[in-house]
Protein backbone atom coordinates (compact mmCIF):
# COMPACT_ATOMS: atom_id res chain seq x y z
CA UNK A 1 0.00 0.00 0.00
CA UNK A 2 0.74 3.43 0.36
CA UNK A 3 -0.81 6.79 -1.53
CA UNK A 4 1.13 9.34 -3.77
CA UNK A 5 0.42 13.00 -4.87
CA UNK A 6 1.75 15.60 -6.35
CA UNK A 7 0.62 19.44 -7.91
CA UNK A 8 2.09 21.59 -10.08
CA UNK A 9 0.22 25.25 -11.12
CA UNK A 10 1.48 28.31 -11.78
CA UNK A 11 0.03 29.69 -8.58
CA UNK A 12 1.69 29.50 -4.86
CA UNK A 13 -0.77 27.81 -3.01
CA UNK A 14 -0.32 23.67 -3.70
CA UNK A 15 1.07 22.75 -0.27
CA UNK A 16 -2.61 23.10 1.47
CA UNK A 17 -3.64 21.12 -1.76
CA UNK A 18 -1.55 18.03 -1.35
CA UNK A 19 -2.91 18.09 2.33
CA UNK A 20 -6.58 17.99 1.14
CA UNK A 21 -5.56 15.39 -1.76
CA UNK A 22 -4.03 13.13 0.86
CA UNK A 23 -6.62 13.11 2.54
CA UNK A 24 -8.66 10.86 0.02
CA UNK A 25 -5.53 8.55 -0.30
CA UNK A 26 -5.77 7.88 3.19
CA UNK A 27 -7.18 4.34 2.85
CA UNK A 28 -3.99 3.45 1.10
CA UNK A 29 -1.86 4.61 4.43
CA UNK A 30 -1.96 5.34 7.72
CA UNK A 31 1.24 5.09 9.47
CA UNK A 32 2.37 8.47 8.28
CA UNK A 33 2.00 11.44 6.04
CA UNK A 34 4.01 13.54 4.74
CA UNK A 35 4.47 16.92 2.36
CA UNK A 36 7.60 17.99 0.94
CA UNK A 37 8.10 21.28 -1.75
CA UNK A 38 11.31 23.81 -2.90
CA UNK A 39 11.45 27.00 -1.66
CA UNK A 40 12.50 29.83 -4.10
CA UNK A 41 15.81 29.66 -2.03
CA UNK A 42 16.40 26.39 -3.79
CA UNK A 43 15.62 24.45 -0.44
CA UNK A 44 13.74 21.52 0.43
CA UNK A 45 11.15 21.23 2.84
CA UNK A 46 9.03 18.90 4.11
CA UNK A 47 6.75 18.46 7.28
CA UNK A 48 6.40 14.74 7.78
CA UNK A 49 4.49 12.17 10.79
CA UNK A 50 3.10 9.72 12.49
CA UNK A 51 -0.46 8.57 11.85
CA UNK A 52 -3.34 9.60 9.92
CA UNK A 53 -2.77 12.89 7.25
CA UNK A 54 -5.27 15.38 10.22
CA UNK A 55 -2.56 13.86 12.66
CA UNK A 56 0.64 14.03 11.21
CA UNK A 57 0.56 17.24 9.59
CA UNK A 58 -0.74 20.90 10.07
CA UNK A 59 -2.93 21.88 7.71
CA UNK A 60 -2.71 25.84 8.96
CA UNK A 61 0.78 25.91 7.84
CA UNK A 62 0.51 24.63 5.00
CA UNK A 63 -2.08 26.82 3.61
CA UNK A 64 0.35 29.68 4.17
CA UNK A 65 3.14 27.65 2.24
CA UNK A 66 4.05 29.58 -0.79
CA UNK A 67 5.16 26.82 -3.50
CA UNK A 68 4.20 26.32 -7.11
CA UNK A 69 5.02 22.64 -6.92
CA UNK A 70 4.83 20.43 -4.13
CA UNK A 71 4.36 16.37 -3.55
CA UNK A 72 2.83 14.22 -0.87
CA UNK A 73 2.50 10.58 0.52
CA UNK A 74 0.56 8.12 3.07
CA UNK A 75 2.50 5.18 4.02
CA UNK A 76 1.63 1.78 4.98
CA UNK A 77 4.47 -0.08 5.71
CA UNK A 78 5.83 -3.23 3.42
CA UNK A 79 9.65 -2.13 3.02
CA UNK A 80 11.39 -0.77 6.57
CA UNK A 81 9.53 -0.52 9.51
CA UNK A 82 6.86 1.94 10.38
CA UNK A 83 8.43 4.65 12.24
CA UNK A 84 9.09 8.64 11.61
CA UNK A 85 12.90 7.70 9.99
CA UNK A 86 10.64 6.10 7.31
CA UNK A 87 7.96 8.35 6.78
CA UNK A 88 8.33 10.30 3.44
CA UNK A 89 8.73 11.93 1.24
CA UNK A 90 12.14 11.09 1.69
CA UNK A 91 14.38 14.56 0.99
CA UNK A 92 18.06 15.36 0.09
CA UNK A 93 19.93 18.29 -1.12
CA UNK A 94 22.86 16.78 -3.59
CA UNK A 95 25.22 18.10 -6.06
CA UNK A 96 22.67 19.05 -8.74
CA UNK A 97 19.81 20.85 -6.17
CA UNK A 98 17.33 19.90 -4.11
CA UNK A 99 15.08 16.74 -4.69
CA UNK A 100 12.29 14.95 -2.78
CA UNK A 101 10.68 11.38 -3.50
CA UNK A 102 7.76 9.94 -2.80
CA UNK A 103 6.88 6.01 -3.30
CA UNK A 104 4.21 3.99 -3.92
CA UNK A 105 5.48 -0.13 -4.51
CA UNK A 106 8.27 -2.19 -3.54
CA UNK A 107 11.37 -2.81 -5.19
CA UNK A 108 12.44 -6.19 -5.50
CA UNK A 109 16.44 -5.51 -5.72
CA UNK A 110 16.80 -3.33 -3.22
CA UNK A 111 19.34 -5.41 -0.99
CA UNK A 112 21.61 -5.33 -4.33
CA UNK A 113 20.61 -1.91 -4.84
CA UNK A 114 21.59 -1.03 -1.16
CA UNK A 115 25.01 -3.52 -1.36
CA UNK A 116 26.42 -1.63 -3.93
CA UNK A 117 25.81 2.02 -3.12
CA UNK A 118 27.29 1.11 0.59
CA UNK A 119 30.19 -0.11 -1.25
CA UNK A 120 30.59 2.87 -2.97
CA UNK A 121 30.65 4.98 0.26
CA UNK A 122 26.29 5.56 0.57
CA UNK A 123 25.29 6.19 4.01
CA UNK A 124 21.17 4.98 4.38
CA UNK A 125 19.78 7.12 6.46
CA UNK A 126 16.48 4.85 6.86
CA UNK A 127 15.41 1.35 5.69
CA UNK A 128 12.76 2.03 3.24
CA UNK A 129 13.47 0.95 -0.39
CA UNK A 130 12.82 4.31 -1.88
CA UNK A 131 16.26 5.56 -0.46
CA UNK A 132 17.76 3.61 -2.95
CA UNK A 133 16.63 5.78 -5.51
CA UNK A 134 17.51 9.18 -4.05
CA UNK A 135 21.26 7.34 -3.34
CA UNK A 136 21.04 6.58 -6.92
CA UNK A 137 21.02 9.73 -8.12
CA UNK A 138 23.32 11.60 -5.82
CA UNK A 139 26.04 9.15 -7.53
CA UNK A 140 25.51 10.53 -10.92
CA UNK A 141 26.48 14.42 -9.98
CA UNK A 142 27.04 15.05 -13.20
CA UNK A 143 23.29 14.42 -14.88
CA UNK A 144 20.66 16.46 -15.12
CA UNK A 145 18.39 15.33 -12.09
CA UNK A 146 15.89 13.94 -14.11
CA UNK A 147 18.30 12.16 -16.61
CA UNK A 148 20.27 10.66 -13.29
CA UNK A 149 16.17 9.33 -12.23
CA UNK A 150 16.05 7.89 -15.11
CA UNK A 151 19.37 6.67 -15.38
CA UNK A 152 18.92 5.05 -11.80
CA UNK A 153 15.45 3.48 -12.67
CA UNK A 154 16.51 1.22 -15.49
CA UNK A 155 18.83 -0.73 -12.77
CA UNK A 156 15.82 -1.18 -10.08
CA UNK A 157 13.38 -4.18 -10.36
CA UNK A 158 9.64 -4.33 -8.95
CA UNK A 159 7.14 -1.99 -8.22
CA UNK A 160 7.32 2.33 -8.18
CA UNK A 161 4.85 4.63 -8.72
CA UNK A 162 6.85 7.66 -7.81
CA UNK A 163 6.22 11.41 -7.31
CA UNK A 164 9.22 13.26 -7.59
CA UNK A 165 10.19 17.08 -6.95
CA UNK A 166 13.36 18.99 -8.61
CA UNK A 167 14.00 22.06 -9.37
CA UNK A 168 13.63 21.04 -13.30
CA UNK A 169 9.39 20.07 -11.84
CA UNK A 170 7.71 17.81 -10.96
CA UNK A 171 8.10 14.21 -12.03
CA UNK A 172 5.71 10.83 -12.46
CA UNK A 173 7.31 8.03 -12.73
CA UNK A 174 5.68 4.37 -13.32
CA UNK A 175 7.71 0.95 -13.39
CA UNK A 176 7.92 -0.37 -16.85
CA UNK A 177 5.43 -3.57 -15.65
CA UNK A 178 2.18 -0.88 -14.36
CA UNK A 179 2.21 -2.73 -10.89
CA UNK A 180 0.76 0.24 -9.23
CA UNK A 181 -1.74 2.44 -10.33
CA UNK A 182 -0.62 6.66 -11.25
CA UNK A 183 -2.81 8.86 -13.30
CA UNK A 184 -3.03 12.77 -13.89
CA UNK A 185 -5.55 15.10 -13.77
CA UNK A 186 -6.09 18.75 -14.57
CA UNK A 187 -7.67 22.23 -12.95
CA UNK A 188 -7.37 25.13 -15.10
CA UNK A 189 -3.33 25.52 -15.54
CA UNK A 190 -2.93 23.28 -11.83
CA UNK A 191 -2.06 19.98 -13.10
CA UNK A 192 -2.21 16.27 -10.43
CA UNK A 193 -0.46 13.31 -10.30
CA UNK A 194 -1.87 10.75 -7.71
CA UNK A 195 -2.17 6.93 -7.19
CA UNK A 196 -5.82 6.82 -7.58
CA UNK A 197 -8.17 9.42 -9.54
CA UNK A 198 -10.39 9.76 -6.53
CA UNK A 199 -8.16 12.39 -5.24
CA UNK A 200 -8.74 14.13 -8.54
CA UNK A 201 -12.09 14.61 -7.16
CA UNK A 202 -11.83 15.76 -3.92
CA UNK A 203 -9.90 18.67 -5.65
CA UNK A 204 -12.02 19.54 -8.63
CA UNK A 205 -9.75 18.05 -11.30
CA UNK A 206 -10.83 16.28 -14.11
CA UNK A 207 -8.65 12.81 -15.00
CA UNK A 208 -6.56 12.93 -17.71
CA UNK A 209 -5.12 9.85 -18.35
CA UNK A 210 -3.17 6.96 -16.62
CA UNK A 211 0.84 7.48 -16.49
CA UNK A 212 1.87 4.56 -18.63
CA UNK A 213 3.99 1.42 -17.35
CA UNK A 214 7.60 2.89 -18.01
CA UNK A 215 7.21 6.76 -18.25
CA UNK A 216 8.94 9.26 -16.88
CA UNK A 217 6.66 12.66 -17.10
CA UNK A 218 7.74 16.22 -16.63
CA UNK A 219 5.51 19.18 -15.70
CA UNK A 220 6.65 22.26 -15.14
CA UNK A 221 6.45 25.99 -17.39
CA UNK A 222 6.54 24.38 -20.32
CA UNK A 223 4.24 21.85 -19.82
CA UNK A 224 4.49 17.88 -20.02
CA UNK A 225 7.33 16.40 -21.39
CA UNK A 226 7.27 12.68 -21.42
CA UNK A 227 9.80 10.07 -21.72
CA UNK A 228 10.84 6.28 -21.10
CA UNK A 229 12.82 4.62 -18.70
CA UNK A 230 15.49 2.55 -20.65
CA UNK A 231 14.57 -0.72 -19.90
CA UNK A 232 12.36 -3.45 -22.27
CA UNK A 233 9.82 -6.27 -20.70
CA UNK A 234 7.89 -8.52 -21.84
CA UNK A 235 4.61 -8.14 -19.99
CA UNK A 236 2.71 -5.71 -17.87
CA UNK A 237 1.46 -6.45 -14.85
CA UNK A 238 -1.59 -4.11 -12.94
CA UNK A 239 -2.11 -5.28 -9.33
CA UNK A 240 -5.92 -7.20 -10.14
CA UNK A 241 -5.80 -6.60 -5.87
CA UNK A 242 -6.65 -3.44 -6.49
CA UNK A 243 -9.49 -4.22 -8.04
CA UNK A 244 -10.95 -6.66 -5.57
CA UNK A 245 -9.39 -4.52 -2.53
CA UNK A 246 -6.99 -2.00 -2.33
CA UNK A 247 -7.90 1.16 -4.14
CA UNK A 248 -11.35 3.07 -3.18
CA UNK A 249 -14.61 2.20 -5.43
CA UNK A 250 -14.79 5.97 -7.21
CA UNK A 251 -11.65 5.56 -8.42
CA UNK A 252 -11.17 4.78 -12.08
CA UNK A 253 -8.00 2.65 -13.08
CA UNK A 254 -6.29 1.68 -16.54
CA UNK A 255 -10.11 3.14 -17.88
CA UNK A 256 -12.39 0.61 -15.80
CA UNK A 257 -14.26 1.65 -12.79
CA UNK A 258 -13.33 -0.37 -9.55
CA UNK A 259 -17.03 0.44 -8.25
CA UNK A 260 -17.91 -1.25 -11.68
CA UNK A 261 -15.38 -4.17 -11.24
CA UNK A 262 -16.14 -5.09 -8.19
CA UNK A 263 -20.13 -5.24 -8.80
CA UNK A 264 -19.79 -7.06 -11.89
CA UNK A 265 -17.57 -9.79 -9.42
CA UNK A 266 -20.59 -10.04 -7.41
CA UNK A 267 -22.58 -10.66 -10.20
CA UNK A 268 -20.46 -13.45 -11.25
CA UNK A 269 -19.87 -14.93 -8.10
CA UNK A 270 -23.40 -15.29 -7.65
CA UNK A 271 -23.77 -17.13 -10.92
CA UNK A 272 -21.56 -19.38 -8.77
CA UNK A 273 -19.88 -20.90 -12.11
CA UNK A 274 -16.10 -22.28 -11.89
CA UNK A 275 -15.00 -21.11 -8.62
CA UNK A 276 -13.45 -23.18 -5.77
CA UNK A 277 -16.31 -24.28 -3.30
CA UNK A 278 -17.70 -26.15 -0.64
CA UNK A 279 -21.10 -26.85 1.04
CA UNK A 280 -21.13 -28.98 4.69
CA UNK A 281 -24.38 -28.35 4.80
CA UNK A 282 -27.81 -27.50 2.18
CA UNK A 283 -29.70 -24.28 2.83
CA UNK A 284 -28.26 -22.07 0.22
CA UNK A 285 -31.30 -21.91 -2.12
CA UNK A 286 -33.41 -20.64 1.01
CA UNK A 287 -31.16 -17.42 1.88
CA UNK A 288 -33.21 -14.53 3.02
CA UNK A 289 -30.40 -11.72 1.79
CA UNK A 290 -27.01 -10.39 1.15
CA UNK A 291 -25.07 -8.90 3.39
CA UNK A 292 -21.30 -7.80 3.49
CA UNK A 293 -18.36 -7.77 5.39
CA UNK A 294 -18.35 -3.67 5.33
CA UNK A 295 -16.63 -1.77 3.79
CA UNK A 296 -14.54 -3.67 1.39
CA UNK A 297 -16.91 -6.41 0.53
CA UNK A 298 -19.74 -3.83 0.45
CA UNK A 299 -19.61 -3.33 -3.64
CA UNK A 300 -19.66 -7.16 -4.96
CA UNK A 301 -22.27 -7.71 -2.09
CA UNK A 302 -24.72 -5.30 -3.86
CA UNK A 303 -23.82 -7.25 -8.02
CA UNK A 304 -24.38 -10.49 -5.85
CA UNK A 305 -27.93 -9.03 -4.40
CA UNK A 306 -29.14 -7.93 -7.90
CA UNK A 307 -27.79 -10.68 -10.14
CA UNK A 308 -29.68 -13.57 -7.16
CA UNK A 309 -32.54 -10.96 -6.92
CA UNK A 310 -32.08 -10.90 -3.07
CA UNK A 311 -32.43 -7.90 -0.95
CA UNK A 312 -29.33 -6.45 0.31
CA UNK A 313 -28.82 -5.45 4.13
CA UNK A 314 -26.49 -3.70 5.94
CA UNK A 315 -26.53 -6.00 8.98
CA UNK A 316 -22.92 -6.18 9.52
CA UNK A 317 -22.05 -2.49 10.91
CA UNK A 318 -18.46 -0.58 10.67
CA UNK A 319 -17.35 1.21 13.57
CA UNK A 320 -15.47 4.18 11.54
CA UNK A 321 -13.98 5.48 14.54
CA UNK A 322 -11.17 2.71 14.73
CA UNK A 323 -8.55 2.72 12.26
CA UNK A 324 -5.84 0.11 11.05
CA UNK A 325 -3.29 1.67 12.98
CA UNK A 326 -5.48 0.38 16.06
CA UNK A 327 -4.74 -3.54 15.18
CA UNK A 328 -1.39 -4.62 16.05
CA UNK A 329 -0.12 -7.44 14.46
CA UNK A 330 -0.38 -10.34 17.50
CA UNK A 331 -3.11 -12.58 17.03
CA UNK A 332 -4.67 -11.36 20.20
CA UNK A 333 -5.21 -7.96 19.57
CA UNK A 334 -5.86 -8.41 16.07
CA UNK A 335 -9.11 -10.70 17.10
CA UNK A 336 -10.12 -8.09 20.05
CA UNK A 337 -9.62 -5.36 17.03
CA UNK A 338 -12.49 -7.58 14.56
CA UNK A 339 -14.67 -7.21 17.41
CA UNK A 340 -14.18 -3.73 18.25
CA UNK A 341 -14.57 -3.08 14.19
CA UNK A 342 -16.98 -5.40 13.29
CA UNK A 343 -20.49 -5.53 14.78
CA UNK A 344 -23.57 -8.12 13.34
CA UNK A 345 -27.21 -6.84 14.07
CA UNK A 346 -29.14 -9.42 15.93
CA UNK A 347 -32.01 -8.56 15.15
CA UNK A 348 -31.62 -8.62 11.10
CA UNK A 349 -29.67 -12.35 11.52
CA UNK A 350 -32.08 -13.68 13.94
CA UNK A 351 -33.83 -17.06 12.71
CA UNK A 352 -33.06 -15.86 8.68
CA UNK A 353 -30.37 -17.81 6.33
CA UNK A 354 -27.69 -14.97 5.22
CA UNK A 355 -25.47 -14.54 2.20
CA UNK A 356 -22.21 -13.19 3.61
CA UNK A 357 -20.03 -11.30 0.94
CA UNK A 358 -16.08 -10.55 1.66
CA UNK A 359 -13.34 -9.57 -1.12
CA UNK A 360 -10.88 -11.87 0.38
CA UNK A 361 -9.62 -14.28 3.08
CA UNK A 362 -6.23 -13.85 4.24
CA UNK A 363 -5.47 -15.38 7.43
CA UNK A 364 -9.14 -16.21 7.75
CA UNK A 365 -8.97 -14.29 11.40
CA UNK A 366 -11.51 -11.58 10.15
CA UNK A 367 -14.31 -14.06 8.75
CA UNK A 368 -13.61 -16.78 11.27
CA UNK A 369 -14.67 -14.00 13.86
CA UNK A 370 -17.70 -12.34 12.42
CA UNK A 371 -19.55 -15.56 11.56
CA UNK A 372 -18.73 -16.47 14.67
CA UNK A 373 -20.34 -13.48 15.96
CA UNK A 374 -23.37 -13.85 13.34
CA UNK A 375 -24.24 -17.53 15.07
CA UNK A 376 -24.18 -15.75 18.63
CA UNK A 377 -27.16 -13.85 17.06
CA UNK A 378 -29.13 -17.02 16.28
CA UNK A 379 -28.96 -17.21 12.37
CA UNK A 380 -30.38 -20.26 10.49
CA UNK A 381 -27.64 -20.55 8.04
CA UNK A 382 -24.31 -18.33 6.93
CA UNK A 383 -23.32 -18.78 3.41
CA UNK A 384 -19.44 -17.15 3.09
CA UNK A 385 -18.74 -15.59 -0.58
CA UNK A 386 -15.57 -14.25 -1.94
CA UNK A 387 -15.34 -11.90 -4.55
CA UNK A 388 -11.75 -12.87 -5.17
CA UNK A 389 -10.07 -16.33 -5.65
CA UNK A 390 -8.38 -18.06 -2.55
CA UNK A 391 -4.90 -15.64 -1.92
CA UNK A 392 -2.13 -18.43 -1.30
CA UNK A 393 0.80 -16.63 -2.50
CA UNK A 394 2.64 -13.94 -0.46
CA UNK A 395 2.88 -10.84 -2.34
CA UNK A 396 6.35 -8.98 -3.24
CA UNK A 397 5.13 -5.81 -4.91
CA UNK A 398 4.24 -3.44 -2.33
CA UNK A 399 1.15 -5.56 -0.63
CA UNK A 400 1.49 -6.70 3.25
CA UNK A 401 0.06 -10.10 2.35
CA UNK A 402 1.72 -12.52 5.48
CA UNK A 403 4.08 -14.98 4.36
CA UNK A 404 2.93 -18.53 2.82
CA UNK A 405 2.78 -19.89 6.19
CA UNK A 406 -0.11 -17.40 7.33
CA UNK A 407 -2.19 -17.85 4.19
CA UNK A 408 -4.54 -19.86 5.73
CA UNK A 409 -5.93 -20.91 1.51
CA UNK A 410 -1.84 -21.88 0.90
CA UNK A 411 -2.04 -24.41 3.84
CA UNK A 412 -6.08 -25.56 3.96
CA UNK A 413 -8.71 -27.02 1.62
CA UNK A 414 -11.92 -24.99 0.86
CA UNK A 415 -13.57 -27.12 3.33
CA UNK A 416 -11.01 -26.83 5.72
CA UNK A 417 -11.54 -23.33 5.65
CA UNK A 418 -14.92 -23.36 5.12
CA UNK A 419 -14.93 -25.67 9.07
CA UNK A 420 -12.05 -23.21 10.39
CA UNK A 421 -14.55 -19.95 9.92
CA UNK A 422 -17.95 -22.32 10.70
CA UNK A 423 -19.55 -21.28 7.46
CA UNK A 424 -22.07 -23.71 5.89
CA UNK A 425 -21.18 -22.91 2.44
CA UNK A 426 -18.07 -20.84 1.28
CA UNK A 427 -17.70 -20.24 -2.41
CA UNK A 428 -14.70 -18.27 -4.22
CA UNK A 429 -14.83 -15.87 -7.77
CA UNK A 430 -12.48 -18.10 -10.14
CA UNK A 431 -9.41 -16.30 -11.65
CA UNK A 432 -11.26 -16.30 -14.86
CA UNK A 433 -14.20 -14.48 -13.75
CA UNK A 434 -11.92 -12.04 -11.46
CA UNK A 435 -10.15 -11.17 -14.85
CA UNK A 436 -13.56 -10.88 -16.90
CA UNK A 437 -14.58 -8.61 -13.84
CA UNK A 438 -12.01 -6.25 -14.03
CA UNK A 439 -12.08 -6.04 -18.05
CA UNK A 440 -8.54 -5.50 -19.03
CA UNK A 441 -6.45 -8.15 -21.21
CA UNK A 442 -5.27 -11.27 -18.69
CA UNK A 443 -1.67 -10.25 -20.21
CA UNK A 444 -1.57 -7.07 -18.58
CA UNK A 445 -2.49 -8.19 -15.12
CA UNK A 446 -0.93 -9.32 -12.13
CA UNK A 447 -2.35 -12.21 -10.41
CA UNK A 448 0.36 -13.38 -8.69
CA UNK A 449 -1.30 -14.37 -4.62
CA UNK A 450 -3.78 -15.99 -6.52
CA UNK A 451 -1.85 -18.26 -9.24
CA UNK A 452 1.64 -18.06 -7.87
CA UNK A 453 2.54 -16.36 -11.25
CA UNK A 454 5.06 -13.63 -10.75
CA UNK A 455 7.13 -11.91 -13.04
CA UNK A 456 10.13 -13.55 -13.76
CA UNK A 457 13.04 -12.56 -11.19
CA UNK A 458 16.60 -11.01 -12.85
CA UNK A 459 19.17 -13.14 -11.05
CA UNK A 460 21.63 -11.57 -9.07
CA UNK A 461 24.05 -11.54 -11.57
CA UNK A 462 22.31 -9.54 -13.71
CA UNK A 463 20.49 -7.56 -11.27
CA UNK A 464 24.25 -6.71 -10.50
CA UNK A 465 25.15 -5.62 -14.07
CA UNK A 466 22.43 -3.47 -14.15
CA UNK A 467 22.93 -1.50 -10.72
CA UNK A 468 26.54 -1.32 -12.12
CA UNK A 469 25.49 0.29 -15.61
CA UNK A 470 24.21 3.17 -13.79
CA UNK A 471 27.59 4.57 -12.16
CA UNK A 472 29.12 4.02 -16.13
CA UNK A 473 30.22 7.18 -17.78
CA UNK A 474 29.30 9.08 -14.77
S1 LIG B 1 0.89 -10.36 -6.06
FE1 LIG B 1 -1.29 -9.84 -5.77
S2 LIG B 1 -1.31 -8.01 -4.46
FE2 LIG B 1 0.79 -8.25 -5.27
S3 LIG B 1 0.83 -6.99 -7.15
FE3 LIG B 1 0.28 -9.07 -7.78
S4 LIG B 1 -1.98 -9.12 -7.75
FE4 LIG B 1 -1.31 -7.32 -6.59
Amino acid sequence: MCGVLGAYSGKDYVAEEIYLGLSALQHRGQESAGVAWINGDRRINVIKGMGLVHEALDQGRLANVKAKAAIGHVRYSTAGGSHEQNAQPICANYAQGPVAIAHNGNLTNFKILREELESRGAIFQSTSDTEAILQLLAHQPKRTPLDALRRALAGVTGAYSLVVLMEEGLVAARDPWGFRPLSIGRRGDNYYVASESCAFNLLGATFVRDIEPGEVLLINERGLSSYKIPIETSRKCLCSFEYVYLARPDSVIEGRSVYRARQEMGRRLARGEGGERCVLTDGVADADFVASMPDSGTTAALGYAEESRLPYEAAVVRNRYVGRTFIQPTQRVRELGVRIKLSPSPDLFRDRSAILVDDSIVRGTTAGLVVSMIRECKTRGIHLRISSPPVRYPCFYGIDTPSKGDLVAARCTIKEIAESVGADSLFYLSREDMVKSIGIPDNRLCTACFDGNYLEETDESESRRMVKRIFEQV
